[in-house]
């Protein structure tokens, strides 16, 4: 399995990098997950986007959608052989206005996700958690039937005990660590401490923090991550278009 990250910011762009956004590469299946600002013009830098397989999203706050329109219109009017001639979007149906949004004439086609039950795409397992979020979001659990590695995806969530055991074990972990551990009041996302927390109690073997402040500096919230989570996990900051490879 490869992971390419193709935005890491939370809320909105910043610097020239975009939200939220990840190709993920297994064989020759191409699945994007969640669709942010800026994320199309990164994925055109790796991967022709017409080569993708499937479009899958955690949920439909704009920093994880804002580019879903642009590539429904990519499929629309660029030249090129298409893999898929109408592009699957998976998307949970809790909230209809959004997923209706998903069908875009002969182009794109909506489909639900059960988060019940296991999604499969090519050589993918997509198990879903509903996450502590204020719209509905769901965390996901990838296996990956060619590696044998298993990737979870936290999407947007504040931190809550549950999501040690649907981590567990997970040879990779990207989380939604959107603040500093001095963050007060209301969270809607974890903090550094609480990401470091959740890698070491979960056994994750390798970290990225993702869905990153605007503010600040980036090597305090990584150091304040490593912190919370000790020697045994591997915790990384993010880079755009920087390729994870979880091989057997
Ligand atoms: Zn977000
Ligand atoms: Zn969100």
């Amino acid at each position: 399995m490869k992971i390419t990250v193709l935005g890491y910011y939370g809320g909105y762009p910043d610097k020239g990098i975009g939200t939220s956004g990840y190709l993920i590469q297994s064989g020759n299946y191409n699945l994007l997950l969640d669709c942010g600002s800026g994320v199309l013009l990164e994925l055109e830098k790796v991967l022709n986007p017409l080569q993708l397989d499937a479009v899958l999203l955690s949920h439909y706050h704009s920093d994880h959608i804002a580019d879903v329109g642009v590539l429904q219109h990519y499929w629309q009017l660029a030249p090129g052989q298409k893999k898929e001639v109408v592009l699957p979007i998976y998307g949970h149906n809790k909230d209809e206005e959004n997923f209706k949004k998903l069908d875009w004439f002969d182009c794109t086609k909506g489909y639900q996700y059960n988060p019940d039950e296991t999604l499969k795409l090519g050589p993918l397992h997509i198990t879903f958690k509903l996450t502590k979020h204020p719209v509905v979001a769901y965390a996901m659990r990838i296996y990956d039937e060619n590696s044998k590695k298993t990737l979870v995806y936290t999407a947007d969530t504040r931190y809550f005990d549950e999501l040690i055991s649907f981590c567990k074990d997970a040879d990779m972990l990207i989380t939604d660590t959107n603040f500093y551990n001095d963050k007060e009041g209301t969270k809607w996302h974890m903090t550094s401490d609480e990401t470091g927390y959740l890698a070491k109690k979960a056994n994750v073997k390798k970290v990225l923090i993702s869905h990153l402040p605007q503010y600040g500096s980036l090597d305090d919230l990584l150091k304040q991550t490593k912190d919370a989570a000790g020697d045994s996990v591997d915790i990384l900051l993010p880079k755009v278009r920087q390729e994870i490879l979880l091989n057997n």
